[in-house]
């Protein structure tokens, strides 16, 4: 007999096989010995009370022979002589999952991505992080994987219904990825892992007879009527194929300009631009988990270390957290030189002492009048001047202007800060200085709101840093609803955060698989 069962239990318990066996034998009525084994298919955790449970979900196998949760197979196929061609410019999830599916559907893909592979690319992140000097193309935005490689990778997405979650999850599964991104209600892969799955992934490209050129920048097209007839590359470079999938990010602002010079069609997109905050993760864990002495709080080993999410709404703007990452490091974001971006990672075992998050408000065209002479390109230079001051008040190399967080809603200039995961370093500023003023007086109100919601959130420990500013693409590259391809230019398919579609690792994952299906049976007939 197979069937699925709910328990609910204490942390320790649901680390334990034997324990959950035993529940299983209790909540079924069976001898425990007829319990053959089980998976867990969900699990999630429930700390609104005062004790911190796990709810799982487990298919169970009662007196009859234990089977292992199926996976999804792939079908990759040598395309090398298939005949049909796909350019793919960029090389993060959209681009990533997009040249997967092509290999599915005996298409060959041929990626062109501006960075280096990830084992060269981490030697330009340790100089950005160690001597703060940057490398333009090759970054935490840019290289191999995308902004995804040397991300939190966090896996879940509210877009349920761009395409199959269970298929991206299972896809990870199959490059490398631990098994229980298959059930946990908030999986994460961690960046020191990353790099391994997207080296696997792109090995299986190669293997099946895909082509990925690295250090090729695309910088135009040659447009003949309504379609791309060549895509041309930084080294004087260009490359020809059937349709061309866009999927160049959220920070690729040459490509934006370079859309708009050519007066191929784009539109200005609301974003949100903030900060990233950073507590002690004991405190965290001890708000979350309803820990009841400060000094003596430590999360019990079972837990996982506590994240939070918060939203409120200040006067017209909305205020809320981004990407968090609990037991991570604040991590230097920046594509350009002299401008100042921060974002967060994790390791999978998240285990360093500090809880970062962005905090951001929502940027709308109403918030945008000084840059109207910019046209589609507005909200993108209004983001850009924040990074600049911020970059100004930092002192330069990339080290971060930063504030206590009481300190910064009362405008005073911390007297010191405290320490912080961000390697680059972080110099006491008046934030009020860098961002807009919106931005400043929505912040400074939310985090006193947040400390109502969070009883100890509100403190001096935790510190403010600036800019956190590639929440989203400041550009949407539009496309038809139905075929998905460029209004103007019938075989170019923007893809991705980039272009406005995805928000995150698995929905341009989703949105890279949904136009490689679509340019399939276009190329197909169908
Ligand atoms: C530090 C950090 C942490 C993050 N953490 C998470 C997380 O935990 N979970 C999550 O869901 N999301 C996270 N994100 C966001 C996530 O990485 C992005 O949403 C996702 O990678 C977008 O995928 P994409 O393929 O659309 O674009 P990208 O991943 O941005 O990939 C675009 C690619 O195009 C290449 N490119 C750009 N211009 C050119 C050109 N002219 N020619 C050739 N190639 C070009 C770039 O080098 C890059 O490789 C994080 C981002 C960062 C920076």
């Amino acid at each position: 007999m197979q069937k699925n069962l709910s328990l609910k239990l204490l942390p320790s318990e649901a680390a334990s096989e034997s324990i959950i066996k035993e529940y299983i034998s209790k909540s079924t009525g069976v001898p425990l010995s007829k319990v053959t084994g089980f998976y867990i298919t969900k699990s999630s955790i429930d700390a609104r009370g005062k004790t911190v449970w796990v709810n799982l979900t487990v298919h169970t196998y009662i007196n009859e022979p234990f089977q292992h949760r199926p996976q999804l197979s792939f079908d990759f196929k040598n395309v090398k002589k298939s005949g049909r061609k796909v350019i793919i410019i960029g090389s993060g999830p959209a681009g990533l999952f997009a040249a997967l599916k092509f290999l599915e559907k005996n298409i060959q893909p041929i990626i062109l991505e501006r960075g280096k592979d990830v084992r060269a690319r981490r030697r330009d992140l340790a100089a950005l992080n160690k001597e703060g000097v940057l490398n333009p193309e090759s970054n935490y935005c840019f290289g191999e994987g995308g902004a995804g490689t040397y991300s939190d990778g966090k896996l879940y997405t509210r877009s349920s219904k761009r395409g199959d979650i269970n298929r991206i999850l299972n896809l990870f599964a199959h490059f490398g990825a631990e098994e229980n991104i298959l059930y946990e209600a908030h999986p994460h892969i961690g960046t020191n892992k990353l790099p391994h799955i997207i080296t696997a992934m792109r090995k299986t490209i190669l293997d099946c007879g895909g082509l990925f050129f690295f250090e090729k920048k695309v910088v135009g097209f040659e447009i003949q009527r309504d379609l791309i007839s060549k895509v041309i590359t930084s080294d004087g470079n260009s490359f020809e194929g059937d349709a061309v999938i866009l999927a160049t990010g959220h920070s690729a602002r040459d490509i934006f300009q370079m859309l708009q010079s050519k007066k191929i069609k784009i539109e200005a997109k609301p974003f949100a631009l903030g900060v990233r905050i950073e507590h002690p993760q004991e405190l965290i864990d001890k708000i979350q988990y309803h820990g009841k002495s400060w000094e003596y709080f430590k999360r019990e080993p079972f837990l996982p270390p506590a994240s939070y999410s918060l939203v409120e709404q200040i006067k017209d703007c909305g205020v809320f957290s981004f990407c968090m990452c609990p037991g991570g490091i604040i991590a230097p974001a920046s594509t350009n030189e002299n401008e100042l971006v921060v974002n967060g990672w994790s390791p999978s075992k998240r285990n360093n002492p500090y809880a970062n998050s962005g905090m951001v408000v929502t940027v709308e065209q109403k918030h945008l009048r000084a840059f109207e002479k910019s046209g589609e390109l507005a909200a993108m230079n209004f983001q850009k001047s924040v990074e600049q001051k911020a970059f100004q008040n930092g002192g330069g190399k990339y080290v971060a202007p930063a504030q206590r967080m009481v300190d910064f809603t009362s405008n005073k200039i911390s007297t010191d800060l405290p320490d912080c995961s961000y390697l680059p370093g972080t110099h006491s500023a008046s934030l009020k200085n860098v961002l807009p003023d919106f931005i400043y007086q929505s912040l400074a109100e939310a985090f006193k709101e947040f400390g109502k919601k969070m009883k100890g959130y509100y403190t001096n420990e935790a510190i403010v840093v600036a800019t956190e500013s590639r929440t989203s693409s400041p550009v949407r590259i539009p496309r038809s609803e139905a075929l998905l391809h460029h209004p103007q230019i019938k075989n170019l398919y923007p893809c991705g955060e980039g272009a406005g579609f995805a928000g995150g690792i698995v929905s341009a994952a989703m949105d890279g698989e949904r136009l490689a299906e679509t340019i399939a049976s276009k190329l197909a007939g169908v």
